[in-house]
C-alpha cells in the first residue's frame, strides 16, 4: 500500500480507522484493485515512478461526512484529492496531482435536490452525472434542457468547476453556476452568494449576494470541497434548426470571424461553433496537412485548389434554439450578415418542432439537443490523449497565427498533421476561441516521454505568443501555472497566500492548478 508522503504508517492506519468509523468500513478503499481505479488510464507517466497514485480512497455520502473526512485529514495531515465522478478524461481522470493523496470520491452524493422549470435551474450534488440529471428531468416531465459535456458521463459539478463547455446556449458551464455549498479546509460549511442568508429564497436565482464574490475561488482550486451547486438551465425550446455557412477563400476567414463575433455578441448566434475547412480536409486526405506547414503549399495554391475542386476553404454549422419565429429570423439574419462576404454560400440544415423524432446518427446533434451521449468517443481519432487547450482571440488573424505557430511546432515535433480536431478552433466562450489538441499517450514510456516534451514546448510557445491553456492535466499544472507569470507570479503568490490562510495544514488537493501548501512548496515541479 502506498503511504501519503510524510505520514507514518502507524498514523495512516489510525487515520484509516477513524475514516472507517465515520463513513463505514465499506466506504474506505485501500486494496490495490480498488486503488487502480483511481489511476489515470491515459497518464503521460504510465508505468513510471512519477505516475500519480492514490494511497486510499473514501466515499462520503453527505456534507457532514465530508466534514468528518476533512477534520480527520487535518488531524493527521493527510493530503486529500476531491473528485465528483472522476471522468476528467485527457486531464488526469480521477488521479491526484500529488501522489499518495487520499481520493475523496463523491460518487455516492448523487442526489438531484431540485429542478425548477419556472425560473430554470437545478441543484445537484457532486455525484450526479449529466445522464442522471437528464433522466430526472425526463421522469418528472420538466420543461428544461441541460447542457451536457461531451461525453455525458461526467458531472455538472466536476465539469463546471473545471470550466468545461457544451454545445447549447448554456455551453459556458462555469457561467451557469449559481450558488454553492462548500466544505472549507477547516471542516466548516460555507454557502456562497445569496446562500449567506440563512432562510434564502433566491440562492440559485441570483449569483452575487453581498460583498466580495467568492465563488470563483472554488473553481479549479484547492480551497474547498463543493458539496452542492445550483446550475442555470435553459427552458426547453419549442424549435431547433441548423444551417451551414461556407466561404471560398483563405482570407475570407477575417470577415467571417468578425461577423461571427458580432452575431454571437448580439445573441443571434448562441451555441458552440467548430470551425471546419472542407479544403484542408481534402488536402489532409491527400497526405497534406491541416496546418500551414513550412514547405507546404502557399495560400495562393490552396485557394486555387479550393476553387478547382469547388471546396469551401472555411465552413461552419450554426445551430438555433427557441421559438420558431425567432430561430427562423436568426438564421435569416446570419445569412444576411455573412452574405456580405463575396462567394459565401448557405445550406439549410435540420429543422424540428418539438416533440419530434430527431436525427440519431449525429452524436454532436444529440448533445446540442441537450441529451447526454457517449457517441462523441466515436469521433475522436486514435487512442488516449492528453488535452492541450489554449485560448486564442476570436479573430481570423489569430486563427492564421495559431495555424502557423502550431504548424511549425508540429513539423519540428513530427506530430500527425492531418487532424481537423486538433487544428481548428471551437467557441465555447462568447469572446474567445479555444483550440483542442490531443497529444497521443500510450503505455510506451519512450513515446510518453516524447509526448511530455511536446506538451512542455506547446505551453512555452503558446505563452510566448500570449496564449495559454484554460485547464490542464494534473501532470502539467505547475508548468501551465508558470506561464501565468505577470508581475513575478503575483497570481500564484496571491493563491498561495490564501491557501496558507485557509488551509494551514495543507490537506486539500495539494498541487491543484499549481497551488501548493507551504509545507509542500518545495514539491513544485517534482
Ligand atoms: P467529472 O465529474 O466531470 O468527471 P471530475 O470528478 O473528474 O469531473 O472533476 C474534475 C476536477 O475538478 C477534479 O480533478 C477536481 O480537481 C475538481 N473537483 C471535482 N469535484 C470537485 C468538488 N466537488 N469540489 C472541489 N473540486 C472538485
Amino acid at each position: 500500500m502506498a503511504l501519503p508522503p510524510g505520514v507514518a504508517q502507524r498514523d495512516f492506519s489510525r487515520a484509516l480507522g477513524e475514516l472507517a468509523n465515520a463513513l463505514g468500513r465499506e466506504w474506505v478503499f485501500t486494496s490495490d484493485e480498488d486503488l487502480k481505479l483511481y489511476r489515470d488510464a491515459y497518464s503521460p507517466f504510465y508505468g513510471e515512478s512519477e505516475d500519480r497514485v492514490a494511497s486510499a480512497a473514501v466515499a462520503p455520502n453527505s456534507t457532514e461526512q465530508v466534514q468528518a473526512v476533512v477534520r480527520i485529514a487535518n488531524k493527521y495531515k493527510l493530503p486529500l484529492w476531491t473528485i465528483s465522478t472522476g471522468r476528467n478524461l485527457g486531464y488526469g481522470g480521477s488521479s491526484p496531482a500529488y501522489s499518495g493523496s487520499v481520493v475523496v470520491d463523491l460518487k455516492r452524493m448523487n442526489r438531484v435536490i431540485e429542478v425548477n422549470d419556472k425560473t430554470h435551474y437545478a441543484v445537484v450534488e457532486p455525484g450526479v452525472s449529466y445522464f442522471d440529471l437528464h433522466r430526472y428531468i425526463q421522469e418528472h416531465k420538466l420543461n428544461v434542457w441541460i447542457d451536457p459535456a461531451d461525453p455525458g458521463w461526467g458531472s455538472p459539478i466536476g465539469n463546471s468547476l473545471e470550466r468545461g463547455g457544451g454545445r447549447t446556449p448554456m455551453r459556458d458551464h462555469w457561467n451557469a453556476v449559481c450558488g454553492m455549498e462548500v466544505v472549507l479546509p477547516s471542516g466548516e460549511v460555507l454557502r456562497t452568494g445569496m446562500g449567506g442568508l440563512p432562510n434564502t429564497q433566491v440562492w440559485h436565482q441570483y449569483k452575487y449576494g453581498f460583498g466580495p464574490l467568492v465563488d470563483g475561488l472554488f473553481s479549479q482550486s484547492n480551497f474547498g470541497i463543493v458539496t452542492r451547486m445550483g446550475i442555470w438551465l435553459m427552458p426547453a425550446p419549442e424549435a431547433y434548426r441548423d444551417g451551414r455557412v461556407n466561404v471560398a477563400k483563405h482570407d475570407d476567414l477575417v470577415p467571417f470571424m468578425e461577423h461571427y463575433a458580432y452575431l454571437m455578441n448580439s445573441d443571434v448566434l448562441r451555441g458552440t461553433m467548430l470551425l471546419e475547412s472542407p479544403l484542408l480536409n481534402y488536402h489532409a486526405s491527400q497526405g497534406g496537412s491541416f496546418f500551414e506547414m513550412p514547405g507546404g503549399p502557399s495560400i495562393a495554391e490552396l485557394d486555387k485548389m479550393a476553387s478547382e475542386r469547388n471546396l469551401p476553404y472555411w465552413s461552419a454549422e450554426f445551430r438555433f434554439w427557441g421559438p420558431p419565429k425567432v430561430v427562423d429570423a436568426q438564421w435569416e439574419t446570419v445569412k444576411d450578415r455573412f452574405g456580405a462576404i463575396r462567394g459565401a454560400t448557405f445550406k439549410d440544415g435540420r429543422s424540428y418542432r418539438f416533440p419530434t423524432e430527431v436525427d440519431q446518427n449525429d452524436p454532436t446533434l444529440t448533445v446540442a439537443l441537450g441529451t447526454p451521449s457517449l457517441g462523441v468517443f466515436g469521433l475522436l481519432q486514435g487512442g488516449g490523449h492528453l488535452g492541450f487547450s489554449p485560448i486564442i482571440p476570436m479573430t481570423g488573424e489569430a486563427v492564421f497565427k495559431a495555424q502557423k505557430v502550431y504548424g511549425q511546432l508540429y513539423a519540428e515535433m513530427n506530430l500527425p498533421v492531418g487532424n481537423q480536431f486538433a487544428a481548428l478552433p471551437w467557441s465555447y466562450s462568447p469572446r474567445a476561441l479555444v483550440m483542442l489538441f490531443g497529444i497521443p499517450v500510450s503505455h510506451d514510456k519512450v513515446k510518453n516521454q516524447d509526448g511530455r516534451r511536446i506538451f512542455d514546448k506547446l505551453v512555452e510557445v503558446s505563452a510566448a505568443n500570449g496564449w495559454a491553456e484554460y485547464r490542464t492535466h494534473v501532470a502539467f499544472m505547475d508548468k501551465v501555472a508558470d506561464a501565468y507569470s505577470f508581475n513575478n507570479h503575483a497570481m500564484r503568490r496571491f493563491h498561495e497566500t490564501l491557501k496558507d490562510a485557509i488551509d494551514p495544514n495543507g490537506i486539500l488537493s495539494p498541487g491543484k492548478s499549481g497551488i501548493w501548501p507551504k509545507r509542500l512548496r518545495g514539491t513544485r515541479g517534482a
